[in-house]
């Protein structure tokens, strides 16, 4: 019997997939394998017309808070962490410098903070509450995007609570959306790799799926390009799209390249993916969630030129203004940009840029005349 062949070209992938339909696991797949980047980077670019203003990029004017770094969780790609006991390194950051972080950022136009940390087990989910009434007493408006899953996972563990339960008290007490880190890559060959302690795959989307279900919207991130194959790539994006045809809730997806430098993960691996290849993810991406609104490309650990280029990669949004950034400078990657770098470089890209909150909702639409009306400060 005559062996049929099925599989797709990228040009017939694409044109099905422009046509609307949707991009299969073997497409995807596919498209991994290939080196056809700016066909399917122009595909991408295309959906992404479709689904945000061709005109337009946004971005964010947040901070990371990162609130501890002790941790029990020791993941082996984590340069940032400091087990229990280190009375040199390790810390908790009192209330006092949490508002103080926040005052900085409402000052320069900021909407809130993304706020993570380790699993620290001095914590327990009374000191989240406090934190997170204290800070929505005092700003409350000020938007806690906080607690990557396997941080609530921990919290939850640690109370003897359920995963809902433990969600909707913090919620109650301020926290208003959920991050996606700590999502590396949902298959639990290659998290019992990177990080044997940390929670699973399902336990991960249980988290996520518990906090759409309360109407909590989240995002979800990759962190990729280490220890897993194409297909395992294919198939944690494949598990987050069928959580979101589920109960929807992902705002956005962000996917970004492994940073070995300070790291366990890092001694071993002995090659990271090149920015062709962090293009090609990023694209397929887009192609691949017809279910989640939002591509934002990862400036912070590929470099500002790479996440200018990567918004004709199928990115609508250049990610955040930080004011503060600690886990992927500890692990060697440090950039630094201003909102005056962010206009200039979306506008050099060809957009218009345009400031949002953390639900995407416009903030400021016209923040280039913001800049230039803001009074000269002379230096002293
Ligand atoms: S990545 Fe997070 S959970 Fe893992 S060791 Fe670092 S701080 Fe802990």
């Amino acid at each position: 019997m005559a062996v049929v062949d099925t599989t797709r070209t990228v040009s017939e992938i694409l044109s099905r997939t422009l046509d609307g339909e949707r991009l299969s696991d073997a497409d995807a797949l596919t498209l991994m394998q290939s080196r056809d980047l700016v066909a399917i980077g122009t595909a991408a670019n295309e959906i992404r017309n479709r689904k945000a203003n061709p005109g337009e990029v946004t971005y964010i004017v947040d901070r990371n808070i990162n609130y501890t770094n002790v941790c029990v969780t020791d993941c082996n790609f984590c340069a940032f962490y400091r087990k229990p006991g280190d009375v040199r390194e390790g810390y908790v950051l009192p209330h006092q410098v949490i508002f103080a972080k926040i005052e900085e950022t409402l000052a320069i136009g900021g909407t809130g903070a993304l706020m993570q940390g380790g699993h620290n087990p001095e914590l327990g989910i009374d000191w989240y509450e406090e934190l997170f009434r204290a800070v929505k007493e005092r700003y409350p408006k000020f938007h806690m995007h906080a607690l990557s899953p396997p941080e609530v996972m921990y919290i939850s563990r640690r109370a003897g609570l359920s995963i809902a339960d433990t969600i909707s008290r913090l919620r109650d007490a301020g926290l208003d959306s959920i991050p996606g880190g700590g999502g590396e890559i949902l298959v639990d060959r290659v998290r019992t790799i990177l990080a044997p302690k940390k929670t699973k795959s399902d336990e991960w989307l249980e988290v996520m799926r518990q906090a759409h279900r309360q109407g909590m919207t989240t995002s979800a991130t990759m962190m990729y390009g280490h220890v897993e194959t194409l297909a395992e790539r294919v198939e944690h994006m494949r598990r987050l799209r069928e959580l979101q045809d589920e109960v929807p809730g992902f705002r956005a997806f962000i996917s970004w390249t492994f940073q070995p430098d300070n790291t366990e993960l890092g001694k071993t691996v002995n090659e990271t993916p090149t920015s062709f290849e962090y293009l090609l993810v990023q694209a397929i991406s887009r192609l691949y969630f017809d279910n989640i609104p939002h591509i934002q490309s990862s400036w912070v650990t590929q470099g500002m030129k790479i996440g200018q280029v990567a918004l004709h990669f199928g990115a609508d949004d250049l990610g955040s203004v930080m004011l503060e950034e600690n886990v992927v400078s500890s692990a060697g990657t440090t950039h630094r940009a201003t909102t005056e770098d962010f206009c200039r470089v979306i506008r050099n890209a060809g957009y218009k840029p345009i400031q949002r909150d953390t639900y995407y909702r416009v903030v400021n639409d016209d923040p280039e005349a913001s800049l230039r009306a803001a009074p000269v400060v002379e230096p002293v």
